[in-house]
């Protein structure tokens, strides 16, 4: 059993109280990890406050530097990475897993290393000079939810450092173990008190809470609910703070009457179901014209119940159990509702534990709860639709807009309807693929700002304009 504490200034800091991460597939306990208190995260935040005056000054090729061995130490230790985060979030190890996130972590390290930042000259002529200048903030917070913990933590604390800041790091208490041992990774190469790692088991007074007031960190990125987001962006009101908040989705697709249902299975399948529905853009909702409605959920059906449920270390397993109990139970609830007033055409109960059976349901009503909430899991209610025009009307009948996909040969018509959906991506013939280059982020209620290529390094970053 691991036993891991926190990194504060480029030590290992043990605590007094610790608390147990458990894995989701057998119930054992992975590790054991400290419980935070207020004084441990104003330890953090003063190691990130020392440390940043050298860390900004550094030019810019020496921290470019810097992030590019950090992709190649994590690349290394890839393996590990990938097993720990399997044991404590309990997603598969192979296919669209464990070794696929390590991946994705790795490549946007990389990728965020080669970024610049051009001084932009705004105006050079005989009236004067105008220069915008981007500068770091100082110490970033940056707090995780228990989905894609390794990647999400990347996304983050890189463009983050990139940009001059050095970084407080706050895990979810369900899936903190990987995270952390990427950062005494990272530790092994950055300078004393660039990256730090504290932990807590939300019990006790909220260390999310007192991050997003606290008066030493000038900018917090969140990933989590709108809900804790909500809160987070309420608590950095005094403080001012800036804010990137990655939330939660209830995606729709629209699924036109030209494709060919079985050709675009597979997408569905990973487009609603990677790592087992929980995912903040997953398809949530879809919406099939009546002409293919029963061919595509023929077609959906028969290639999902193909894909195993299991114990993430297993071969083959493709859908891992829910990562929390509340997570468990809430999916349990909504499809038992589903079953009561729509049609089960895969899947329908609980595996017992917290693995959950995949499960398709048609011919609900819009207001049904499995439609207008965020289910995040392995289960999706498929709607039908007569006229385009209404499936684009109730696709954006949402206070969410993370991302959407219209899924059909015809382009030009595709690329008409992505412009009209009200959300902050659109993916054509696909859902929810990320990429490093393209800033992603939410409309409505799925949050503020983008991570991601160069729009998301300046989010990093604050404007100075320097006016001759
Ligand atoms: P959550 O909101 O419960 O928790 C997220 C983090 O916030 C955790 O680290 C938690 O400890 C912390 N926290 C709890 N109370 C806090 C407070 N008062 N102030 C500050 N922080 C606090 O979310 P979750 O259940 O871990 O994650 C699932 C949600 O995240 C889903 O809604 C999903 O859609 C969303 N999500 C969004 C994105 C995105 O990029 N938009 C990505 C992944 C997940």
């Amino acid at each position: 059993m691991l036993d891991f504490g926190m990194t504060i200034g480029g030590r290992q800091v043990a605590g007094q109280d610790r608390f147990a991460v458990l894995n989701p597939a057998s119930g054992e306990v992975v590790g054991n990890v400290t419980n935070a208190t207020i004084d441990d995260l104003d330890q953090a935040v003063s190691a990130a406050k020392d440390a940043y005056p050298a860390w900004s000054a550094l030019p810019d090729a020496e921290r470019q530097k810097a992030i590019g061995a950090l992709a190649a130490t994590l690349e290394a230790r890839a393996g590990e990475l990938a097993e720990l985060l399997t044991r404590e979030n309990g997603k598969p190890l192979g296919g669209i897993g464990s070794h696929f996130e390590l991946g994705g972590a790795v490549a946007w390290t990389g990728y965020t290393a080669g970024l610049e930042m051009p001084v932009k000259v705004l105006q050079d002529n005989d009236e004067g000079r105008v220069e915008l200048h981007r500068k770091s903030l100082g110490v970033v917070g940056s707090i995780l939810p228990w989905n894609w913990p390794v990647i999400i933590a990347i996304w983050h604390i890189m463009p983050a450092l990139r940009a001059g800041n050095t970084v407080v790091v706050k895990p979810s208490p369900f899936t903190p173990l990987s995270t952390m041992l990427a950062v005494q990774i990272m530790n092994e190469i950055l300078p004393a008190g660039v990256l730090n790692i504290i932990t807590s088991d939300d019990q006790g007074p909220s260390i999310g809470a007192a991050m997003a007031q606290h008066p030493d960190i000038r900018k917090i990125v969140f990933t989590g609910s709108t809900a804790t987001g909500e809160k987070v962006m309420q608590g950095a009101a005094t403080t001012m703070k800036r804010l990137t908040l990655e939330l939660g989705g209830n995606d729709a697709g629209i699924i036109l009457p030209d494709v060919d249902p079985k050709a675009i299975a597979e997408g569905l399948f990973w487009g609603a179901f990677i790592n087992t529905g929980q995912t903040c853009a997953a398809m949530k909702r879809m919406y099939v014209h009546e002409d293919i409605h029963d061919a595509v959920v023929e077609e959906f059906v028969n290639f999902s119940k193909n894909m195993k449920t299991g114990n993430g270390m297993d071969e083959g397993v493709m859908m891992g159990p829910l990562t929390t109990p509340f997570q468990h139970e809430k999916v349990a609830g909504l499809v038992e509702a589903a079953a009561k007033d729509g049609t089960v055409r895969l899947g329908g109960k609980s595996l017992g534990g917290q693995f959950h059976e995949t499960t398709i349901v048609t011919d609900l009503a819009d207001d049904h709860p499995l439609v207008t909430e965020e289910q995040f899991g392995p289960t999706i209610p498929i709607l039908r639709f007569h006229d385009v025009e209404d499936a684009l009307e109730r696709a954006n009948a949402s206070d969410s807009g993370l991302g959407g996909s219209i899924w059909t040969n015809d382009m030009d018509k595709a690329k008409s309807l992505a412009l009209r959906m009200e959300c902050g991506s659109v993916w054509i013939n696909k859902h929810g693929a990320l990429q490093p280059n393209a800033p992603f982020g939410g409309v409505k209620k799925s949050g503020i700002g983008v991570e991601h290529g160069d729009e998301g390094l300046m989010e990093m970053t604050d404007i100075q304009v320097i006016l001759q």
